[in-house]
């Protein structure tokens, strides 16, 4: 059977806010949903032939993609999901485009511990690789043992890099300065639990979560990093920022440290209230409130 060409299985100029969880972000250049670890590498191979710039994004849901949009190639890898669970020994293997949610019911299902606190990140397991994601006292790199990645700059294949080799830290990993794209994740739980009893955590630590962050609207999660050992949500409560409003976007009046789409916001507008945050936060506690998010494309007055 003939192959497609990789250049024929691209879309040109579609909007990146379908593929975001804040619903904001101007048209990728050209971008594809890679059905295969193999179209990906060929997609990336032609990237790489053609000169374009190159990004993997999974669920976009630690995305504020700018109004102008992604020149390049930009791939979304939501297609490629499937998990391998050995109950035995608790090793799992996933798709770096499963749903990290879906992981955790399939792992709780299984008997195995580790991943309850997954449950309410919509996020990807590559995604949760590359931020090391985590809540309600678990992260990603508490259970990740490797990743399999590919770096498109060289034209050889995947390769393996171990939990060790990706300088986990809070909410950050080496894959976050190197431009390598998870294609795989091997993670270890722990076996033998009951079922239920894993399938029960896991609800219970889902509903505090949806009763106490705004799931309802459009949002990227936590927007700053929390400046240990304070949090960044407090701070900006403290100073009756819930609520501040910039065009669509909105301090969450639910959770302040969540910024979310009230409808019709621009990349633009989230980018001017993360920084009159920033401003009040500094000029009234001294303290640099960094962003947890990922920004990607053009923010015409810097990025902090
Ligand atoms: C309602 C809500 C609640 C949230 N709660 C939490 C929380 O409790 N804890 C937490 O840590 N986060 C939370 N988040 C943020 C977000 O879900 C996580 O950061 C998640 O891990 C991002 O995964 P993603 O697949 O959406 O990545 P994306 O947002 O698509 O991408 C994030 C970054 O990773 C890169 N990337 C993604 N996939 C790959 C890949 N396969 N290979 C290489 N690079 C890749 C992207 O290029 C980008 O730089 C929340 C978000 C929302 C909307």
């Amino acid at each position: 059977m003939p192959v497609t060409p990789a250049h024929e299985r691209t879309l040109s100029q579609i909007s990146l806010a379908d593929f975001t969880t804040w619903k904001v972000g101007g048209p990728a250049e050209w971008f594809a949903e890679p059905a295969s670890g193999e179209e990906l590498v060929a997609l990336a191979r032609w990237a790489l032939t053609e000169k374009l710039p190159l990004r993997l994004i999974g669920a976009g849901s630690n995305l504020l993609v700018s109004d102008g949009g992604l020149a390049g190639l930009t791939l979304c890898n939501r297609r490629l999901q499937g998990s391998v669970i050995d109950a035995a020994s608790g090793l799992v293997e996933a798709q770096a485009g499963e749903p990290i949610p879906t992981l955790a019911r399939k792992a709780a299902r299984a008997g195995l511990s580790g991943l309850e606190w997954a449950v309410g990140i919509p996020g990807t397991v590559g995604g949760a690789a590359v931020m090391n994601a985590g809540a309600q006292g678990g992260c990603t790199a508490d259970w990740l043992q490797e990743v399999t990645v590919l770096d498109p700059g060289r034209g050889d294949g995947p390769f393996v890099l171990q939990a060790s080799e990706l300088e986990f830290d809070y909410r950050h990993s080496r894959l976050q300065a190197e431009p390598l794209l998870v294609l795989s994740a091997r993670f270890r739980l722990s076996s033998g639990h009951d079922p239920a009893e894993i399938s029960r955590r896991t609800s219970a630590n889902l509903s505090s979560r949806t009763s106490s962050q705004p799931y309802q609207q459009p949002s990227c999660g936590s927007v700053f990093r929390n400046p240990e050992p304070r949090k960044a949500g407090q701070l900006i409560e403290q100073l009756g920022l819930k609520g501040l409003a910039l065009g669509g976007a909105m301090v969450s009046p639910i959770h302040a440290n969540f910024i979310v789409n009230t409808g019709g916001a621009s990349a633009a507008d989230i980018e001017q209230l993360i920084r009159l945050v920033q401003q009040r936060v500094f000029s009234v506690h001294g303290i640099e409130l960094h962003t947890e998010v990922k920004r990607l494309g053009d923010f015409p007055c810097g990025v902090a």
